[in-house]
């Protein structure tokens, strides 16, 4: 958990292009952007993946959506949005601190490949 790049992003100890954060929840800009709007939106609190949440977490998750609906709310993301977790290599994730994607700003395609 040391070493975890993400825990370290949320402390502050590397940086990051802050959005929001509050005693839960950091979001920041993803580094490698797929769409105009490209943010993570991650819990303080170190979980490895999706297959991880519990009865004992999953208010944080649920703050989580919260926090996405505001940003979305003020950041007039009118037209839609996507919200993507990736759960284990086969899926695409190479962070293994959970975070959830927050797209916009462009048709978004579905299925997703
Ligand atoms: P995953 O592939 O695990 O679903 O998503 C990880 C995301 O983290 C990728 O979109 C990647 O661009 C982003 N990312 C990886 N390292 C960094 C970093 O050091 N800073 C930021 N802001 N984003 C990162
Ligand atoms: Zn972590």
């Amino acid at each position: 958990m040391n070493d975890c790049l993400f825990c370290k992003i949320a402390a502050g100890e590397i940086p990051s292009k802050k959005i929001y954060e509050d005693d839960t929840v950091y979001v920041f800009e993803d580094i490698a952007p797929t769409a105009p709007v490209h943010y993570l939106v991650i819990p303080r609190q170190h979980i490895s993946k999706l297959d991880e949440i519990d009865e004992s977490n999953s208010a944080v998750i649920a703050h989580i959506y919260e926090v996405i609906a505001m940003l979305a709310k003020q950041l007039g993301l009118d037209d839609g949005f996507r919200v993507v977790t990736n759960c284990g290599e086969q899926a695409g994730q190479s962070v293994f601190h959970i975070h959830f994607h927050l797209l916009a700003g462009r048709p978004l395609q579905w299925p997703a490949g």
